[in-house]
């Protein structure tokens, strides 16, 4: 029997095996960083600050920054396949393509939008 129908679903297991991956890897790497589970950086306010130690944690903040955003739009993404909107475009609604989503598995918005934003 022919069932090489195209099928409009995407396989959502895949992208969540990939997006459970991602996470685990952002929140290592924001562990590692001090970000992890436990709270924030503590700051000394009594440690000496020299710029060196200012430039140090003005870099680890930005990555942290960064792995955070990417942290947010993971979890975003797992949201959607647990409410059933994973894979719709937030901005327009139409399906975002299978090739972005493979490349992209944390996309919010079809190629189209994300173009124009
Ligand atoms: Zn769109």
């Amino acid at each position: 029997m022919a069932s090489d129908a195209p099928t409009s679903e995407p396989v959502l297991a895949d992208y969540r095996a990939i997006l459970e991956r991602e996470r685990a890897s952002l929140e290592r790497q924001l562990a590692e960083l001090g970000h992890g589970e436990s709270g924030g950086l503590n700051y000394d306010p009594n440690f000496a600050d020299t710029s060196q130690v200012t430039a140090e944690r003005g870099e680890a903040e930005a990555l942290a920054g960064e792995l955070k955003e990417a942290l947010a739009e993971v979890e975003a993404a797992l949201a959607r396949l647990d409410n059933g909107t994973y894979g719709r475009c937030a901005r327009c609604g139409q399906q975002i393509s299978p090739a972005r989503l493979e490349a992209m598995p944390a996309a919010q918005l079809c190629i189209t939008c994300a173009s124009r934003a």
